[in-house]
């Protein structure tokens, strides 16, 4: 039903259109305004998993003993550009900070609420937009090459499944049962039914986006270059000097959502994680469903485009010029594990994911204003949360009490007082 308020999102991946396909949900009027809506961005290009299962965030305890290792490898699984480093410093010191125990307990909950919500909110929202046909419910198998990896990870595991996510442990054989085209390096794996993956990630943003349209949502090809608070809504100031005037604001800019907050006054710390792929459109090698090799930090997906194999995390920057290097060793390391896959057709792919240290999103109101909404910094799972992220912007739209509850997720994690300053190593790196 109409409400005759106006609602801007800024921002067309994956979380923008979901937070406006929940807002016009709500009777508003939708404005989606992004300065490249059908480009290539992190939405478009990503492994396609509905990774529900994965709810352990990426700062553990133990985790400084390996990192200097992957990155002793210059194509392994972590990387950081020696340029971009300083810049990383506050970053990096928030991502120490919340690497313990204790935190990774409170992390993993809040992790969990929402990838519990997954299937609630995206099986009505793909069925109501026509995507219902792009979810493959086939769950996924994590593989590892050693016995030794596999009890490595077995907290993990346990941490898992006490957060409900459903392990079932299989032997090599049952491994190969299920997936005949992994070869004997595979000696051990864990399937996890409740994961599951779609078709193909562009075309569900490039159907969403039409079916957005077609139900009224006014589409805007601009810039955002600053929203501004103004009493009872906002101002949504575009290049070329025009002004667009809503009741309500989301930002959903994915990586590029921070410098929009700290416009606002939030500090907020949030890096690209470039990842990379290659697409192989005739591999000669299939799989049923999406393959995660643990001990070398990347994913095999069967998509309609072809086989996806992704991984990577570089932290370099928004404006460094990607490293395709690091698709083609992907499909190297592919071949160990697929050695009947051809790898010689592949379509190589880099796109941001907007990481913050403590792998949760940021979601919530705005410290300046009500009626500014963030819902950006999803980081691997993006796609994994939109439809819940979308819901819940719906719910802060409207002032109903969120479906989760959104304190670890607030903003205001990444405040610092004047006093706090002093003491905080990394304040001086600021931005
Ligand atoms: C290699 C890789 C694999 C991944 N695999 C998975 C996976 O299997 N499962 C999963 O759940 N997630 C995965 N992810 C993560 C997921 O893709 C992202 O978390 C998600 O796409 C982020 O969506 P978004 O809408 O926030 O950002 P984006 O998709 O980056 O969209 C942001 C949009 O905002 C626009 N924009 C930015 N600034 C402005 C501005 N100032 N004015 C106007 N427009 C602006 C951009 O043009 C862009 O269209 C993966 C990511 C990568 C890189």
């Amino acid at each position: 039903m109409a409400n005759n308020s106006r609602v801007v999102v800024v921002g067309a991946g994956i979380i923008g259109l979901s937070a406006a396909y929940h807002a016009l949900a709500e009777g508003f009027d939708v404005t989606i305004i992004d300065r490249e809506p059908a480009g290539d961005k992190a939405s478009f290009g990503n492994a396609g998993g509905i990774a529900v299962t994965e709810v352990i965030p990426a700062s553990v305890p133990g985790l400084w003993r390996k990192a200097p290792f992957w990155m002793l490898d210059p194509l392994g699984p972590l990387s950081v550009r020696f340029a971009h480093a300083p810049r990383l410093l506050p970053w990096l010191w928030h991502f120490s900070q919340v690497g313990s125990a204790s935190e990774v307990d409170r992390i993993s909950k809040a992790l969990a609420a929402i990838n519990g919500r997954t299937y609630e909110d995206l099986v009505p929202m793909f069925a109501a937009t026509g995507l219902a046909g792009e979810l493959i419910r086939r769950g996924a198998i994590t593989v590892y090459e050693s016995e030794n990896g596999f009890f490595k990870d077995r907290h993990e595991w346990d941490l898992k499944r006490s957060l409900g996510v459903e392990v079932q442990e299989l032997s090599a054989a049952q491994v190969r049962e299920m997936e005949p085209a992994l070869g004997p390096v595979v000696k051990r794996g864990v399937f996890t039914p409740q994961w599951s993956h779609i078709t193909d990630p562009k075309k569900i943003v490039d159907l969403l986006r039409a079916w957005l349209v077609a139900n009224g949502v006014e589409l805007v090809q601009e810039n955002v270059d600053r929203i501004g608070p103004v009493k009872d809504g906002c101002e949504v100031f575009v290049s070329g000097g025009r002004t667009i005037n809503a009741d309500k604001a989301v930002v959903a800019a994915g990586a590029w959502s921070g410098e929009l907050a700290r416009q606002l006054g939030d500090r907020v710390l949030l890096e690209s994680e470039r990842g990379y792929n290659t697409t192989i459109v005739e591999p000669r090698v299939s799989l049923e469903r999406e393959i995660i090799f643990a001990e070398r930090k990347f994913v095999a997906t069967p998509l309609s485009v072809g086989l996806r194999i992704g991984g990577a995390a570089e932290f370099g920057g928004l404006n460094a010029e990607p490293n395709y290097a690091r698709s083609k060793a992907l499909v190297k390391l592919a071949r160990i594990y697929l050695p009947g896959m051809d790898g010689t057709d592949g379509i190589e792919w880099a796109g941001h994911r907007p990481a913050t240290p403590d792998s949760l999103p940021v979601l919530g109101r705005a410290s300046v204003s009500p009626n500014i909404i963030y819902a950006f910094g999803h980081g691997h799972l993006g796609l994994t949360q939109s439809a819940t992220t979308g819901k819940l912007v719906g719910d802060l739209l409207v002032g109903r009490p969120p479906a989760v509850d959104l304190e670890a997720y607030s903003v205001n994690r990444f405040a610092i007082s004047k006093k706090d300053a002093l003491n905080d190593p990394a304040y001086v790196f600021l931005r």
